[in-house]
């Protein structure tokens, strides 16, 4: 009787790493930077929302990470909201074994200036088809926009599998769904006052982070 090898799992540390990895050949991860994020905050590291979906075979190279952790669920619907995640999420969903349909809510802002997701009137029918639902973004950043998904899915009847991302921004971010990340990471930020790369007189990189900058948001 032939025995199967047990698959050794791969430390967390390295398979992070091999990720990042990953996202520097991309050019949306900079290292060794000096970027003002939107808050008014430096840091060293960025990632760039716009360039994480710029080649299409590393944006199926993702996808093909995150529906592999979630290969176990049945899926029937993949959603998300945002251009970058809606060409991940297209991704995710053609690679899961399940062959969810991709659907995606429209992202804006209430009255009160917080965040409110909308979901396609044509997509309605699709939850009672079957509502188990893989909610994927890009970058979780404060977990608002995916704590708003969350509720269009309960409010319509369905049932959160789970949510995958690219990169998990702050480990204090938690949902009572299980999160999956190809990349968790805190980026250390600085007060302008007390930023070690202003005290080393490195330049500013104008090029990320800014208002109007498709690149890492506060959301
Ligand atoms: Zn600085």
């Amino acid at each position: 009787m032939a025995t199967r090898e047990k698959a050794v799992p791969i430390d967390q540390e390295i398979l992070e790493r091999l990720n990042r990895g990953i996202l520097l050949r991309t050019g949306a991860y900079r290292t060794d930077d000096h970027i003002v994020l939107r808050s008014g905050r430096h840091t060293s590291e960025y990632v760039a929302k716009a360039l994480v979906t710029t080649e299409p075979t590393f944006t199926e190279g993702l996808g093909d990470i995150i529906a592999a952790h979630f290969s176990r669920y049945q899926v029937d619907l993949v959603l998300t909201t945002g251009y970058g995640a809606g060409l991940l999420g297209h991704c995710v969903a053609r690679a899961h074994l399940s062959r969810p349909r991709f659907i995606f809510a429209t992202k804006g802002k209430t009255a009160g200036g917080r965040t409110e997701v909308i979901l396609q009137p044509e997509y309605r029918k699709f939850f009672a088809e079957g509502g188990r639902v893989l909610i994927v973004e890009d970058i979780v950043t404060t977990g608002e926009t995916v704590k708003q998904l969350i509720k269009l899915v309960e409010g319509m009847g369905g049932q959160v599998v789970g949510i995958g991302a690219i990169w998990r921004r702050s480990t204090r971010v938690k949902f009572k769904y299980p999160l999956f990340t190809v990349v968790t990471r805190d980026f250390p930020t600085y007060a302008p006052s007390e930023c070690p790369l202003c005290r080393q007189g490195i330049p500013i990189n104008p090029d990320f982070g800014g208002v109007g900058s498709e690149g890492e948001s506060e959301e």
